[in-house]
């Protein structure tokens, strides 16, 4: 990894912690508007399905099909929640899968950094300034590599990181009536303290979903499900389940699981309406055939 790629990473975490702090600091006892609320949670949903959907059941395991447009469309909101260019992230997690939990791993909490609380800040946010973004694309993203539309919107990571400030920013200072005020809010709130909270929701499936909470399935990894992570993070604390079955577009398989899964249910929204198919789905019979003994 070079030494400018781990700058802007520690860049990437430090900048939404501090904005985040100062939310606190100078929002504290005043509250939010609605406004500002609102920017937070539609850009948080937007992006944040950019990358459970898009970046990951879509391009990293193709659970489902869809339209073009809409497969470059999840690409350019994934790459908004500011998590590094989509082929790098697809190619790190498909080689998290191929080594899950050992050598090879890029941000395992049980390898090469110790166990316990150390482990578990590498899985985090320690990787970033050591692994992110090393996992060769030729090796395992070459069908992205291929694809000039995904290479495109790669290339543009740094456009959409302007975008994804921009636009909450330029919302903000609509909504609030063309005030300065509005704008810094709008950047605030839907920018920097959106990514702060999508950052570290994903970062927590790679720390601790491998650290603590349930498993059922018959696996050599030490993936867990955490169902307290599953709203925020649109299902995909699921996680044990997920390498169980990884291509699932469903990662909450128990019924009440799915029912903490909005990743699935937009999927199946989706092909209600005619926008997604060959969604991949696990059979119970399977399901029960991995079951730990
Ligand atoms: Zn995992
Ligand atoms: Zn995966």
């Amino acid at each position: 990894m070079t030494r400018r790629a781990r700058y802007a990473n520690l860049s990437a975490v430090v900048i939404p912690f501090v904005a985040t702090l100062i939310a606190i600091v100078v929002f504290w006892g005043n509250g939010v508007d609605a406004i500002d609320l609102a920017l937070f949670v539609v850009f948080y949903l937007l992006t944040g399905l950019g990358v459970t959907l898009g970046f990951h059941r879509l391009l990293t395991h193709k659970a489902f099909d869809t339209y073009r447009p809409i497969h470059l469309g999840f690409a350019v909101l994934g790459t908004m929640a500011v998590e590094g260019p989509v082929i790098s992230w697809v190619a790190d997690h498909r080689k998290h899968h191929a080594h899950t939990d050992v050598e090879g791993d890029p941000h395992s909490p049980h390898v090469g950094h110790g166990g316990g609380l150390k482990g578990l800040w590498h899985a985090h946010a320690g990787w970033l300034m050591h692994e992110q973004g090393t996992a060769s694309p030729r090796r395992y993203a070459k069908d992205l590599m291929d694809d000039m539309g995904i290479r495109w919107i790669h290339d543009r990571f740094l456009w959409f990181i302007a975008l994804s400030l921009a636009l909450p920013a330029a919302l903000g200072f609509v909504l609030h009536g063309f005030t300065i005020a509005g704008l810094l809010t709008g950047l605030l709130w839907g920018g920097f303290v959106r990514i702060f909270f999508i950052h570290h929701v994903t970062w927590s499936v790679n720390s601790i979903c491998h650290f603590t909470g349930t498993r059922r399935f018959d696996l050599e990894d030490k993936s867990t499900n955490v169902f307290w992570l599953s709203l925020p993070s649109f299902g995909e604390s699921w996680h044990h389940n997920h390498h169980a079955f990884p291509r699932s577009a469903d990662h909450g398989l128990a019924r009440w699981e799915r029912a903490l899964d909005p990743s699935a249910w937009t999927v199946a929204a989706m092909e209600k309406l005619g926008l997604a198919w060959n969604v991949v789905r696990i059979a119970p019979d399977r399901q029960q055939a991995k079951l730990a003994a």
